[in-house]
């Protein structure tokens, strides 16, 4: 595997907000001074003793000790490799970019330069996203998470976009649309994978989505760390609904809300799930809905006769 350009890395950890970050998971950092401080996830924090330094882009919590980057946040938080970090990250960089000095001058003469992609160019884009990023973050219901499930097997997918990323919206998802599928097609949904994300994992007595898998008696996996394969059936569907749904679509139009969106959402969903074959192991050129169907057959056999 070729080796990760340090340039990369360097970008990454100067252009992605840690405070964004931290706060695009969910947690509500509070200011105090320059900094910022928040519960530590990685101890048992009763007093929020985690800060993080906008001005470095660090944490450091004074409980445990755990500091690092915004690379190590992503390690820590979501279990996953180094390698697999910068990737996530690399992903995130339009939306989580760090706060830059808005553009006073015309920027007229400059839009040649922006064609041409030196760093110049970079920076101005950056600007413009991050100029694009401040007006969305006062208009908190123009911030959108989008909760996914992809069955590993057949690929059939659900999603569902959320204002807030948190352990009920997670939970919602399941309740809203994926049991009430599997229900329809007369399966049961007997485990579920989720990565270490805080909306997912938790104390069980204290936490929602952890508490309506339990009583639904699903069991829950979690991504092991340092094995990022785990994850890649959903990397990929991302990658499939950015190219094929997301980017057209916002291309086209200008959505006014949430649920307009949710809307055109359904429908590509309807067309990905039925209609669009999949080339995958599994799948063989069926679409995921005939992939679950035929499986069922198969496992209806095995088991019940
Ligand atoms: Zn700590």
């Amino acid at each position: 595997m070729a080796r990760l350009p340090d340039d990369v890395i360097k970008q990454i950890k100067s252009t992605i907000s840690l405070l964004r970050l931290v706060e695009s998971q969910g947690y509500q950092p509070k200011k105090q001074g320059k900094d910022y401080v928040v519960s530590c996830p990685f101890h048992n924090d009763k007093t929020p003793s985690l800060v993080i330094s906008p001005k470095t882009n660090l944490y450091h919590c004074f409980g445990c000790g755990a500091a690092g980057s915004v690379i190590d946040w992503v390690i820590k938080t979501q279990g996953v490799s180094f390698r697999h970090a910068v990737e996530i990250l690399r992903n995130d960089l339009p939306t989580l970019a760090a706060p830059v000095q808005p553009v006073t001058r015309s920027t007229v003469q400059k839009m040649e330069v922006l064609l041409s992609g030196d760093s110049e160019a970079r920076q101005l884009l950056n600007q413009v996203v991050s100029y694009y990023h401040e007006t969305l973050l006062q208009n908190p219901e123009a911030l959108d998470y989008q909760q996914t499930y992809v069955d590993t097997y057949a690929k059939v997918a659900h999603c569902k976009l959320y204002t807030t990323k948190t352990p009920i919206t997670a939970a919602d998802l399941l309740n809203d649309r994926v049991l009430p599928f599997y229900a329809s097609h007369e399966l049961p949904v007997l485990r579920i994978l989720t990565d270490r994300g805080t909306e997912y994992c938790g104390k069980l007595e204290q936490h929602d989505y952890q508490l309506y898998l339990s009583v639904n008696e699903i069991e829950h996996t979690k991504t092991k760390a340092r094995h990022p394969q785990t994850n890649g059936i959903c990397e990929r569907f991302h990658k499939t609904i950015l190219q094929e749904f997301y980017q057209p679509s916002l291309r086209r139009k200008i959505y006014g809300s949430l649920e307009d969106l949710q809307m055109d959402l359904d429908e590509w969903l309807n067309y990905y799930n039925n209609e669009r074959t999949h080339q995958g192991k599994k799948c063989c050129g069926r679409t995921p809905v005939q992939t679950l169907e035929d499986g069922k057959k198969i496992w209806m056999e095995k088991f019940v006769n």
